[in-house]
């Protein structure tokens, strides 16, 4: 781990992340019939959208869009989250 950390968690809005049960999908890829891997959530819009495995990277690309650089994984047991422009990833309390 580096220790660089991200100066955006004033944009995060989001104080609880969804449970992937609760989830339907990527929400790009469910309007498109694209197909996901693994799920994060915009933790500034709640937007839901695909990891970077995934075919069409709907959350990076949500994160570059929309300036929501901070995504969350919504994975059962992964409580991680993601700067897309400080590229950091850290564990919010
Ligand atoms: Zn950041
Ligand atoms: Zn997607
Ligand atoms: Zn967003």
């Amino acid at each position: 781990m580096s220790a660089q950390t991200c100066s955006h968690l004033d944009q995060i809005e989001l104080d609880d992340v969804p449970a992937r049960a609760d989830v339907p999908g990527c929400e790009e890829c469910l309007k498109s019939g694209g197909r996901w891997l693994h799920l994060r959530v915009c933790r500034t819009c709640g937007k839901v959208g695909c990891c970077d495995s995934s075919p069409n990277r709907h959350a990076s690309g949500h994160a570059r869009e929309a300036s929501h650089p901070i995504m969350s994984s919504i994975e059962p047991g992964e409580d991680w989250s993601w700067c897309a422009i400080d590229e950091v990833a850290f564990i919010l309390e």
